[in-house]
């Protein structure tokens, strides 16, 4: 079946053409995301899918949001979307713009829904994870965000909150975290929340080179790894610190739920690469029954597994309804 996979990202939107049968993705439609407001967002994801796909080839739209969606196609609110406050019923507008079935899902399940299927069953030769019906994503970005897959399937919760793994307390008391609870795994993992702590620490005059590389703008993956190449010692104590939240996290909810792979991506981890995913495993905060009850890897698919999980996801909604 052919479907059109979105990833809806805070900074792009980007659109493939995804075959649900093969996993393979074609044509590429990207923009920046507009800063004017969810109708000016959706109205760029409609461009997008006309110009993906002028010879209306696919059966079904699949699109990933960055923030909180439910079963319904009601899209809630997203954090990094300018405006963004109110729920909008996303697969029902632009169900009846399009034509056909749209789909709904938060970006990071779907791309774990991408990380699980391909590696299952798909392209298994540029895959890092192999059988098994349950699989933890985990996506280190600016934020941590985490998707959940159970039985072959997205689980989402009651409230769209399970594989939240970012807000799991890691210190009790400790940094604040960008929801305003404290000691959460992305006050420590999170980009932003590195970035916070690397600028307190420079005004209790512990200087470091990410400071002096990010000046007043936000701190980048590549300036992460720079300066951590450069044996910069607050980057190896927040890295390091960093690897210690999520080996104690990730081990703790793999033995609550008896998960045996959990895939790493997101921007910091693949631009770190395995000798992050090393560091985590090495760790002796590992949390559970420790490094050798999981499988920890890099995700596969580093661009593509938001859209491709999109399509993937709207071809599964499709197939079902058809049985
Ligand atoms: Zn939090």
């Amino acid at each position: 079946m052919k479907t059109i996979g979105v990833d809806v990202g805070g900074t792009k939107i980007l659109c493939r053409l995804v075959d649900t049968d093969t996993g393979k993705a074609r044509g590429r439609s990207k923009c920046s995301t507009p800063k004017t407001g969810p109708e000016d967002v959706l109205k760029a994801v409609v461009d997008l899918i006309h110009e993906l796909d002028p010879a209306n080839e696919a059966e079904a739209v699949g699109i990933g949001f960055p923030g909180y969606v439910r079963a319904d196609g009601v899209v809630v609110h997203c954090t990094n979307i300018v405006g963004w406050d109110r729920p909008l019923d996303v697969s029902a507008r632009l169900g009846a713009i399009l034509g056909k079935t749209v789909v709904v899902g938060n970006d990071v399940s779907v791309g774990a829904l991408a990380e699980y299927r391909l590696g299952k069953s798909m392209d298994s030769a540029s895959s890092t994870v192999d059988a098994g019906d349950d699989l933890l994503a985990v996506f280190v970005g600016t934020g941590v965000g985490g998707g959940l897959i159970l039985g072959g399937k997205i689980r989402s919760g009651g409230r769209g909150l399970a594989g939240e793994i970012g807000h799991v307390t890691v210190v009790p008391g400790g940094e604040l975290c960008g929801c305003g609870e404290l000691g959460h795994l992305e006050a420590y993992a999170g980009k932003a929340g590195m970035e916070r702590r690397a600028r307190s620490m420079a005004g209790r005059g512990q200087a470091s080179q990410l400071v002096d590389t990010m000046q007043e703008g936000s701190l980048k993956s590549r300036q992460l790894l720079a300066a951590f190449k450069a044996d910069d010692p607050v980057t190896i104590q927040l890295l390091s610190e960093a690897a210690d939240a999520l080996a104690l996290a990730i081990g703790n909810v793999s033995a609550v739920l008896d998960v045996p792979h959990v895939v790493l991506g997101g921007g910091v981890t693949s631009r770190l690469g395995q000798e992050f995913v090393d560091q985590i495993k090495s760790s002796d905060w590992f949390g559970g029954f420790g490094p050798e009850s999981v499988e920890l890897s890099l995700a596969s698919r580093i661009d593509d597994a938001g859209s491709i999980g999109a399509g993937i996801l709207a071809g599964d909604h499709l197939r079902a309804r058809r049985e």
